[in-house]
């Protein structure tokens, strides 16, 4: 047994630059306004250690020192005395409740806020029949669904880190195939979405937000219009049906 401790985590530069990228493109695209929305990476397992967005940046001009290292209780740990943001305990709680994930993306987009707001009484938001639900980890086919838990909003993130550890308590994150679930919204608020890195966690952001504005916009048209055309099986379940 090696008596020489581990090295501590630490991030490279590249890391960091492909955070501000991720920060300067979401605020680019409308999903990071004002201070709004953080980002990490997991940095090490065992124990955890995250790399997370500091407190109040305007993620369209992220530094290279706008970032701190967190251990699993959201402290930070690399002594710089700077404030991690609010919500890094969220990133914590999801990080050390899914063994897979290397990186866990916020945004606060228009279509994100308005539907967690209006879909909150049911609990989650459906999105089913869309083509670019495919862009999600394990979705193979149009012909899917994704239902994505809504979380009443507050400020309080100890309260909210417990109820989001009770609603995914059953769930195996390690199963194989298609994982449970891909992200969550907190209602009125916005989406946290994860992957098993950057590339990935951001490709789901951009998937989520794709798909937030359909259905918004969706249920702006006329009831009859506001369905994704129906898959072939659905349709050959149509035929039969008529034909019977
Ligand atoms: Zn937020």
């Amino acid at each position: 047994m090696s008596l020489v401790p581990a090295p501590r985590a630490a991030a490279d530069t590249d890391t960091i630059d492909l955070l501000r990228t991720v920060g300067r493109e979401f605020h680019g695209r409308g999903w990071s306004l004002g201070t709004s929305s953080n980002y990490s990476v997991v940095l090490a397992r065992d124990p955890l250690e995250l790399l997370v967005t500091v407190s109040g940046k305007d993620k369209s001009a992220l530094g290279r020192e706008d970032f701190v290292r967190v251990d699993a209780a959201g402290r930070v740990v690399d002594g710089s005395g700077r404030r991690s943001s609010a919500e890094t305990l969220l990133h914590c709680t999801l990080a050390s409740m899914i063994p897979s994930v290397g990186a866990v993306l916020h945004t606060h987009s228009v279509w994100g806020t308005i539907l967690s707001a209006a879909d909150l009484p049911r609990g989650s938001l459906r999105i089913a029949g869309y083509e670019m639900l495919k862009g999600l980890e394990g979705i193979g086919s149009h012909d899917a669904f994704e239902e994505v838990p809504i979380f009443a909003n507050t400020q309080d993130m100890a309260e909210l880190s417990v109820r989001i550890r009770r609603q995914f308590a059953g769930v195996d994150w390690t199963a194989e195939g298609r994982p449970p679930c891909h992200g969550f919204l907190l209602s009125g608020h916005g989406l946290y979405t994860w992957g098993r890195d950057l590339a990935e966690a951001r490709r789901h952001i951009e998937i989520f937000e794709f798909l937030f504005e359909c259905v918004a916009r969706a249920r702006m048209l006329p009831v009859s219009d506001r369905s994704p055309p129906p898959s072939v099986g659905q349709r050959q379940a149509q035929h039969h049906q008529q034909q019977q």
